[in-house]
């Protein structure tokens, strides 16, 4: 509606970090000069908020109720393209935009400029009363340049004390020091590689999409060491040359100091990282110098997505196919999606890299949505392992251990060749199940649907879903019988147990997320691996993530069957993609290495597939079927989640919910039913799933859906989730 507002130029609108649908209006003070994207400080309530000049219509708000803008920052506005993403991510996930808008004003401490350091320059020595410690002082402030107190102190090995009473006696004068860069300018030519024809060609590929400096989305498809990060680096470089910004996603940034070498190593200076471990001073910086331009290449986690770019030219996703990507909190969103959706908006590039590509990604490629570029073999000398299934049902572990004879025979080999072996296996702690073996009593959470996990180590019993953790006992909580509780299936803390048994003189590491020592100990640790320091590593899905360990020569897959199990459509191609990456850490730096895949199901069409190392089959089977049930992304999947604190109350409003759904043919609704994790932090859950083909505009059907639906209340709550990655 056009503002009957007489002047209209007095009032804007607002987008705040809220969960709202529309931007607020606020009245311009005299002699304030606002655009589009400006960010300002407003009153909300009792307090002062920021947010976004926005795009559209004012509401009409009588003078004496309308509120005046506070401050605009001194900040780049928010270009044109990011405004359109930010209603792009709203209208596709079904999130108020106020919400996605806040995704972007994560560090409102970065609106206004950095404070320059304060800094010294030299002035003049006339009359200045001379001590040794002064002229030591004078050596070097005579350069010219500015300096900081304590740095110049430091450098002339004098206390600050001495600098203090140069500056009192005139020899010195107060100047500002500008911010420094949060990183060193990359040089995209300052040492690029000898490539192999394959990777000359893949490069090629790259940098030409660069060049023509419009939208295209490759998916760059090797097989694990066939060295993709190389030649997208070279992509990378081209997007220098031509001045632009570059964005690198990457699923466990904190775990990837290696990456951050190599990319000191080609580009002489290290990315800037994005990620929530980061210390809010550096935060502030980067996101300040982002919005500059200043900063021009960013490697971060799935949240970087939401910096605000000043002239972004090309994005890479490396890993494309990891649920690492996936949000699923507040705003659903799917990272490597809206990275696709964020380039197209802005006219650039994008690549996705991986080895093992998702069935979405497989399939846009197929159809030519995306262009391919294939590396099929590994980079120099480095051939692929050889894979062998073990078949549990015949090769039998030892009483109570994990292990079968040939899988520990192949660990001896690689070890006593001074090599490396990885056990993989995902599930942290010492067992996932605890039994009574007198009442048959499980641990179980109070505030979940799932077991409780015995970590060993730290003596507790704990739950995966909520953190919940109670002190191990030796009695039942259930029959107070002693000493009867038996723990059912390995854990990781389990394994090692076994493995120092059978290598009593092996080195061993553990590897897992819930590691005392957090990210900084985990990092040491990698380092430590590549360095040969551990023969035996016991590792859960961390390991699987892109490290480069030189040295692995066996790696056991200790339960291959694990994640076929669930109901999940996307559980095949999954454990496809984590038992390959997994396999792939062997045998990096040539010589020869195996995988072995420990299963009950040998002639599942999964560990076949990698038994056999025949991708293309498994991935033509799997879209296949993928086609033939019309599952994503053939078809489109939505989620509606229902949680209440009470049973009774969520079930009733579930099906309220469901009842609201218009009919029409075009989808199909299941539910609601319980949830596979029908209890999480005290809440049950509910599910509904809708499906329709691809060519269906499910927005309008949801949304539609809504505004008819019964609303939240109370403590119930209903989530929507466009593309689920997990139905549980
Ligand atoms: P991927 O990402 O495909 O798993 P990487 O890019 O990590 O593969 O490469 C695997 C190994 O091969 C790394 O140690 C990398 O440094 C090395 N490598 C790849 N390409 C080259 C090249 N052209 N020259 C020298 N070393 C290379
Ligand atoms: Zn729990």
């Amino acid at each position: 509606m056009p503002s009957p507002s007489p002047d209209p130029v007095s009032s804007v609108p607002v987008l705040l970090p809220l969960p709202v649908e529309r931007a607020y209006t606020y009245g311009v003070p005299q002699g304030m000069e606002l655009r589009p994207g400006d960010y300002v400080k407003v009153p909300l309530g009792p307090r002062l908020v920021a947010g976004i000049v926005w795009d559209g219509p004012v509401e009409d708000v009588p003078p004496e109720k309308l509120r005046q803008i506070e401050e605009r920052f001194d900040c780049p506005p928010m270009s044109a393209d990011t405004r359109k993403f930010v209603n792009w991510i709203a209208r596709y996930t079904l999130s108020p935009p106020g919400m996605v808008v806040r995704m972007f004003l994560r560090v409102p401490a970065a609106f206004d400029p950095e404070a320059p350091m304060e800094g010294y320059r030299f002035v003049s020595a006339d009359g200045l009363r001379m001590t040794s410690a002064r002229e030591k002082v004078l050596e070097f402030v005579n350069d010219g340049m500015a300096w900081s107190r304590s740095g110049l102190a430091h450098a002339a090995g004098v206390s600050s004390a001495v600098v203090s009473g140069m500056i009192k006696a005139g020899a010195l004068k107060r100047v500002d020091i500008p911010p420094q860069p949060a990183v060193a300018d990359p040089d995209p030519d300052l040492r690029t590689p000898e490539f192999s024809e394959a990777q000359s060609d893949a490069a090629k590929v790259l940098t030409d999409a660069v060049s023509a400096g419009k939208y295209s989305a490759t998916l760059l498809k090797g097989v694990t060491g066939s060295g993709k990060t190389e030649v997208y680096f070279e992509a990378i470089a081209e997007a220098l040359r031509q001045e632009k910004q570059v964005l690198i996603l990457l699923p466990e940034i904190a775990l990837t100091a290696t990456f951050l070498e190599r990319f000191e190593k080609r580009f002489g200076a290290p990315p800037a990282e994005w990620h929530s471990g980061m210390a809010p001073k550096r935060r502030e910086k980067i996101w300040r110098q982002v919005a500059t331009g200043q900063v021009r290449v960013v490697a971060g986690a799935r949240s970087a997505l939401f910096l605000p770019f000043a002239n972004p030219g090309l994005i890479i996703v490396d890993e494309e196919h990891e649920s690492a990507y996936k949000q699923e909190d507040r705003v659903y969103y799917h990272a490597r999606d809206m990275a696709v959706v964020r380039a197209n908006i802005g006219d650039f590039p994008i690549v996705l890299a991986s080895a093992t590509p998702s069935i979405e990604s497989q399939v846009n490629a197929a159809f030519g949505r995306y262009a391919l570029v294939e590396l099929k073999q590994r980079f120099g000398e480095a051939a692929m392992p050889d894979i062998r299934v073990i078949d549990m049902r015949k090769d039998i572990p030892a009483r109570g251990h994990f292990l079968s004879p040939p899988l520990l025979k192949e660990m001896e080999t690689a070890i006593d060749g001074g090599g490396q072996a990885l056990l993989f296996l995902n599930r942290r702690g010492y067992a996932p199940l605890t039994l009574c073996r007198a009442c048959g009593h499980r641990f179980e959470c109070r505030n979940c649907s799932a077991w409780l996990v015995e970590h060993r180590f730290r003596g507790q019993f704990q739950c995966h879903h909520c953190g919940h953790a109670e002190p191990k006992s030796d009695a039942c909580p259930s029959c107070g019988t002693l000493d009867h509780l038996v723990p059912c299936g390995p854990g990781v803390e389990r394994l090692a147990e076994e493995v120092s048994e059978t290598f009593p003189d092996a080195r061993i590491l553990v590897l897992s997320s819930d590691m005392m020592g957090g990210v900084t100990r985990l990092r040491l640790e990698l380092e430590a691996i590549a360095k040969g320091e551990a023969d035996i590593i016991i590792g859960t899905q961390l390991v699987a993530k892109g490290h480069h360990f030189p040295l692995i020569k066996c790696v056991g897959i200790v339960d291959a069957d694990l994640g076929l199990a669930n109901g999940d459509p996307r559980a095949a191609e999954r454990s496809f993609q984590l038992l390959s990456q997994v396999t792939g850490r062997a045998g990096r730096e040539g010589g020869s290495s195996v995988g072995l895949l420990q299963s009950y199901q040998p002639a599942h069409p999964v560990i076949e597939a990698l038994a056999k190392q025949q991708d293309e089959a498994f991935y033509e089977t799997e879209i296949t079927s993928r086609e033939r049930a019309g599952l994503p992304p053939f078809g489109r999947l939505a989620s509606l989640i229902l949680s209440g604190p009470e049973r009774g109350e969520t079930e009733k409003f579930a099906r309220d919910v469901r009842f609201a759904a218009p009919g029409t043919e075009d989808v199909i609704v299941l539910g609601p039913a319980e949830a596979p994790m029908a209890l999480v932090r005290g809440r049950y859950r509910y599910r509904i799933l809708v499906r329709a083909a691809r060519a269906f505009d499910m927005q309008s059907y949801l949304r539609q859906w809504l505004a008819s639906a019964p609303r939240e209340r109370g403590q119930l709550r209903l989530q929507i989730d466009v593309d689920p990655q997990t139905f549980l």
